[in-house]
């Protein structure tokens, strides 16, 4: 495979072997795919930003790329620095706001030309810095305006934060700024967990990201940082007016340790806690980014990031999600436009008990909202946001939201005997739907027919039907393949983590404004492509029972 990438790059772009470095080659095995990471290198030096992978498929054939070079100018030399390394680290410290106080005692320690990867000198005796070292090398960084910019990149950690920089060897600039800092605390209602009625709070680390991702729950790949509810995926903030300007809206502060822990009061109204409110619902709108990442929703797919640095797609589009918000209540919506524009999220507070209760403390809520993103950026391609408007379409909207919120709950525990409500701790106990998810259709008679004697403007019962066939899928699939508890694998050998992938997949593969039939065949066509005629029976054993079957 590296052979083909050679060649492929050398067609493409012209690129010589000297012009690149090989980063990472590897496998994956379903679907089997080579993934061949190369990063350019011009002069000797490499463009640190200038990353390409090429991904070739079981036949040897290139089925995608991912980005150009950073810059096809072969007269480009570097130049001799103005900056000396340590008048970087400085300048870098100041911009940090930690600032180096003896910069007299750095020695600069040469061990290598600057060339090439890795570091090529080490700074000690900074101040700042937990060891006292600083290693710092020297690459290009293309800017977004495709200029090449000759920078130390720099790795310093010091007891607040670690960051990967890069800064102008000219005129000093920090020109980039990636953090490797990731000790965040949130205490919530984590992942496998529901609500305050069901579970308790818990204090988690964040998750530690996906290879790959270059930005982070709380910073943007530009260098951009944030020690509250914000970062590449979500801006979460409270909206008690629901009309407020989200941007500045007031959010819970982390402050620099990124430790987001506040008192939760249910004998309160949820106004006196709106900042453990929100944590919980910033929580959870990465948790959904980061596990449906695994699953395919990622750049290309539409997915909500304001950085996709080089993965392809556009960016710009962080959920924006205004909690305890003033606009409605008994209620929650989410408002999905073309890719690359911010889509909104709004949790409402819930009247039927007393205090109110708030949905940004009920995850199956917000997976429900988030889900709804995913649905109509998946449908009819990224660009198309119209593809799930009313109707059966619109209605199975619906039912993908609640199939993932069932799904997200499930535990090993759990029984094809038991009924999964929505909504359960905001309705105090009720639930939102017509009628409780279960394979029992004394419990749950919904079927394909049903559709007959429900109204075209009630896509929540048209959703409820459909998801009660999602949900009779999941339970064929684990009568023979083993749960896993780990969500973020996207295994096909799983039967929970299958039933999403299946999903999710024919959610990509069905046509735009999809039928209960044409979207029952893109789930078949899914299972085909992913683990051919394995699952085929358990498939359409679901669907048949529902009354979705072959001569529906
Ligand atoms: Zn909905």
């Amino acid at each position: 495979p590296l052979e083909i990438a050679r060649e492929f790059v050398l067609n493409k772009f012209g690129l010589q072997s000297e012009d690149y470095v090989v980063r990472d080659v590897y496998q994956t095995q379903v679907p089997p795919v080579h993934h061949v990471y190369l990063r350019q290198r011009i002069s000797g030096l490499e463009v640190a930003n200038a990353n390409m992978n090429i991904n070739i498929d079981g036949e040897n054939r290139i089925i995608s790329f991912g980005s150009a070079p950073g810059s096809q100018r072969p007269q480009l030399y570097r130049r001799e620095p103005v900056l000396a390394p340590t008048d970087a680290v400085v300048r870098l410290a100041q911009f940090m706001r930690t600032p180096i106080q003896n910069p007299d005692q750095i020695v600069e320690l040469m061990f290598e030309n600057l060339d090439g990867e890795g570091p090529a000198m080490v700074l000690q005796d900074v101040d700042i810095s937990t060891d006292g070292d600083v290693p710092v090398g020297m690459s290009f960084i293309a800017t977004d305006g495709g200029e090449l910019v000759q920078t130390y990149s720099i790795v310093l950690q010091t007891d607040q934060a670690w960051v990967h920089a890069f800064v102008d060897t000219q005129g000093g600039n920090v020109v980039a700024l990636n953090s490797w800092t990731a000790h965040a605390q949130y205490r919530v209602f984590p992942l496998g967990a529901n609500d305050p009625e069901a579970d308790q709070r818990q204090l988690v680390d964040s998750q530690s990201l996906a290879p790959g991702f270059s930005a982070t729950w709380h910073s943007m790949a530009n260098g951009t940082t944030f020690t509250d509810t914000q970062g590449n995926n979500v801006h979460a903030q409270a909206d008690p007016t629901g009309r407020g300007d989200w941007l500045n809206l007031p959010r819970p502060q982390g402050n620099k340790d990124l430790q987001f822990d506040f008192p939760l009061d249910l004998t309160q109204a949820p106004s006196a806690y709106s900042d453990a409110a929100i944590t919980n619902l910033f929580y959870w709108n990465n948790i959904i980014h980061d596990i449906f990442y695994s699953y395919g929703f990622n750049e290309v797919a539409g997915n909500f990031q304001t950085s996709n640095g080089d993965k392809g797609g556009r960016g710009g589009d962080a959920v924006v999600a205004n909690g305890q918000n003033g606009a409605g209540t008994n209620n929650a919506d989410f408002a999905t436009p073309p890719d690359g524009i911010r889509p909104r999220m709004r949790m409402y507070l819930w009247t039927v008990t007393n205090p109110q209760r708030d949905g940004d403390l009920e995850s199956d809520i917000i997976i429900h909202e988030y889900g709804h993103g995913i649905s109509n950026r998946l449908t009819g391609g990224p660009a198309n946001a119209n593809c799930l408007g009313w109707g059966e379409s619109g209605g199975m909207g619906e039912g993908w939201s609640d199939f993932f919120s069932v799904v997200f709950r499930m535990k090993a525990t759990h029984t094809a005997s038991d009924n999964m409500l929505l909504g359960e701790y905001v309705m105090a106990g009720r639930g939102i739907r017509r009628y409780p998810y279960s394979i029992n259709q004394g419990t749950n008679p919904f079927s394909y027919a049903s559709l007959n004697s429900i109204s075209t403007y009630d896509p929540h019962t048209i959703g409820t039907v459909w998801a009660s066939i999602l949900y009779e899928l999941y339970w064929n699939l684990l009568e023979t393949l083993p749960f896993q508890p780990d969500l973020y694998s996207a295994s096909p050998n799983h039967g929970n983590t299958l039933a999403l992938l299946l999903v999710v997949t024919g959610l990509k593969l069905q046509p735009c404004r999809p039928t209960f039939v044409t979207a029952r065949n893109a789930i078949v066509q899914a299972e085909e492509l992913l683990t051919h005629g394995q699952n085929k029976c358990a498939v359409w054993r679901a669907f048949a029972k529902r009354g979705l079957g072959i001569d529906a």
